[in-house]
């Protein structure tokens, strides 16, 4: 399999889980808080229809691995480190957009 490069993406933000799942956009994305623990749910920037899922912490990047400290912007936020989806899209969540590495 190899690695899809994309051209920048937009990430657009949804409120709830429900309209996230239902809208399918390419990048969305949809931030959820359950006590100490936030999640970040997204669908691959690159249109395949993958939605995943992964622990973020507000401005630290929590203990377990993997995980990524995200800026606290809920409008753009920015994701450390790169996100990976192994063999398929390699790329940064920057200020709300996307690009591939
Ligand atoms: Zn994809």
């Amino acid at each position: 399999m190899t690695e899809i490069r994309t051209e920048p993406v937009e990430a657009e933000g949804f409120q709830d889980l429900k309209s996230f799942r239902d809208a399918r956009r390419p990048g969305s994305f949809h931030i959820a808080e359950d006590g100490e623990d936030i999640y970040f749910w997204s669908f691959c920037p690159c249109g395949c229809g993958a939605q995943s899922s992964i622990p973020i912490g507000r401005n630290i990047k929590p203990d377990e691995s993997p995980s990524w400290n995200w800026n606290g912007d809920e409008a753009k936020p920015t994701l450390e480190p790169s996100i990976n989806h192994v063999g398929h899209w390699h790329g940064w969540l920057r200020d709300g957009i996307w690009s591939s590495c």
